[in-house]
């Protein structure tokens, strides 16, 4: 499997069917209210994990052999793929290695580890994590769980476009946020190859816009320097994999700042009463920053809340920030 398949992202869903929730696509009247656009969010805060991450996680272990799976299962994150290699790695009853950051999330770390698996820590940047993974991989015969850069992680987070087109088929857009990309060109080939009329466009921070610079030179471009409060999406550059993926099916790229996704944060929390961590959020700061209107004139938009994990105290900040800056 060099590249992914629509077909590929069908075998997914049936094979991950079991492990992960199918979550509700919920209509927003204040959002849209607000928006002009109709506003539907994907919830996948509710997923299992708290994280749209346990879909490509799964397809990834599942897909192994019991030989394969014996050896172990190891990955490098910043924590919600983590988590969900640790989670459905214990469902198998396969040992589990995750390389954290320094610094990285605390509640994170205590997920990780409630889930059973080793973690280990080393650097800060996704680059330095994913050699030491590597490297615990080539020592043990592990199988590598890529966050992003895998055919089965790219199908089993495609599932999420299956499920927005049987619920609503003529949207006119859907958003997500970018990081790696595997979530954004998953779905993008399940929904492209069903109605290629629906626009995709990715979201992401103004400091972390890798994908963005990458989208417009017409090459994966790295950026040297990450500033932004969106800790699930502080990647340097898009995957290898994934970003032909993006250049073919993904109409555009736009840009938020902190304070946007902060906002955005605390107003699906205040209305929806959903939560979300920054990440989660950046996708509808798109919606409510106007910035979307800026390319797609109204219609049904569908909005990537892409998860949930977030520590209180540090969601007591955000919020404080955030009504701050009101
Ligand atoms: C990983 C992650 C993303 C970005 O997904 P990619 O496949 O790396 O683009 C977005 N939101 C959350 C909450 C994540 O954990």
């Amino acid at each position: 499997m060099s590249s992914v398949l629509i077909k590929d992202v069908v075998d997914a869903r049936e094979r991950i069917s079991r492990a992960v929730n199918e979550t509700p696509l919920i209509h927003s009247t204040t959002f849209s209210e607000w928006s002009g656009f109709e506003v539907f969010l994907k919830t996948e805060n509710l997923q299992k994990t708290g994280s749209f991450k346990i879909r490509g996680a799964s397809n990834k272990i599942l897909s192994i052999t019991p030989e394969e799976g014996r050896r172990g299962v190891v990955t490098g994150s910043s924590g919600n793929h983590g988590q969900a290699v640790a989670y459905i790695a214990a469902k198998c009853g396969y040992d589990a290695t995750v390389v954290m950051p320094e610094g990285g999330s605390q509640a994170k770390a205590a997920s990780i580890k409630g889930y059973g698996a080793n973690l280990v820590y080393c650097g800060s940047a996704s680059s330095e994590r994913l050699a030491f993974a590597e490297k615990l991989r080539m020592e043990r015969g592990s199988v590598f769980v890529h966050p992003y850069d895998d055919p089965f992680v790219i199908a089993g987070q495609g599932t999420i476009g299956l499920e927005i087109m049987e619920k609503l088929e003529d949207a006119s857009v859907i958003l997500a946020p970018t990081g790696g990309c595997g979530l954004i060109s998953g779905i993008a080939i399940a929904v492209k190859e069903k109605n290629p009329a629906v626009k995709i466009f990715g979201v992401e921070p103004a400091g972390s816009n890798s994908t963005g610079l990458s989208f417009k030179n017409g090459r994966r471009t790295a950026l040297d320097k990450i500033v932004t409060v969106a800790d699930g999406i502080r990647t340097t550059i898009p995957g290898e994999l994934t970003f032909p993926l993006v250049q073919k099916y993904v109409d555009g790229m736009i840009e938020v700042s902190d304070d946007e996704i902060l906002y955005a944060q605390r107003m699906i929390l205040e209305r929806c009463k959903l939560l979300t961590e920054p990440t989660g959020a950046v996708a509808l700061a798109a919606v409510l920053s106007g910035a979307l209107a800026g390319f797609v004139k109204g219609g049904k938009a569908v909005v990537i809340l892409s998860g949930g994990n977030v520590a209180m105290p540090q969601l007591g900040e955000y919020l404080i920030r955030s009504a701050a800056n009101a």
